[in-house]
């Protein structure tokens, strides 16, 4: 899928979002969402997207919910910090297929980084152990301030 094109209602997020699909939930507001990526790139590889915007990428989105996906973010990022202590963390944002965009629901991810561990690929790990994720986001939730 291209830049252009319709909202799929029945994107894996937004099956998230409606709980038709478990994820292992690290924050909720009345905006946004963040959660454990199933097929993360390194340990705490978290997912920031917007419940209500049907915006498929940064390009549709709208700025003030832009905003709230941003700001939850930045509070993601921190909480990561806190609870994993990584070297570094890398925030990113896939916008259409060609650049590597496979879900179609605008989001944002949080990668932490450590000196010694090289990054994943994207898209091409293995799932992880949901219980693994979930104690990974319980680890995370209590660090969010
Ligand atoms: P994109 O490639 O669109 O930037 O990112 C989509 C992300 O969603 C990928 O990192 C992928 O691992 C993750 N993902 C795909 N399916 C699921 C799922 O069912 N649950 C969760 N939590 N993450 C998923």
């Amino acid at each position: 899928m291209s830049l252009d094109g319709r909202y799929d209602p029945e994107n894996i997020f937004a099956k998230i979002v409606r709980g038709e699909i478990p994820a292992a939930t690290v924050f909720e507001d009345v905006d946004t969402l963040a959660f454990m990526d199933a097929f993360p790139q390194a340990r705490g590889h978290s997912l920031v997207i917007h419940k209500r915007s049907a915006a498929r990428n940064l390009l549709d989105i709208d700025p003030a919910d832009l905003a709230a996906v941003m700001t939850t973010v930045q509070r993601v990022a921190r909480a990561v910090r806190a609870a994993l202590s990584p070297d570094g963390l890398v925030v990113t944002q896939f916008n259409g297929a060609p650049a590597g965009q496979t879900v179609f629901h605008l989001h944002v991810h949080v990668i932490p980084r450590w000196n010694d561990i090289a990054l994943g690929r994207h898209g091409e790990g293995g799932m992880a152990e949901a219980s693994a994720l979930k104690t990974l986001a319980a680890m995370i939730a209590e660090r969010i301030e």
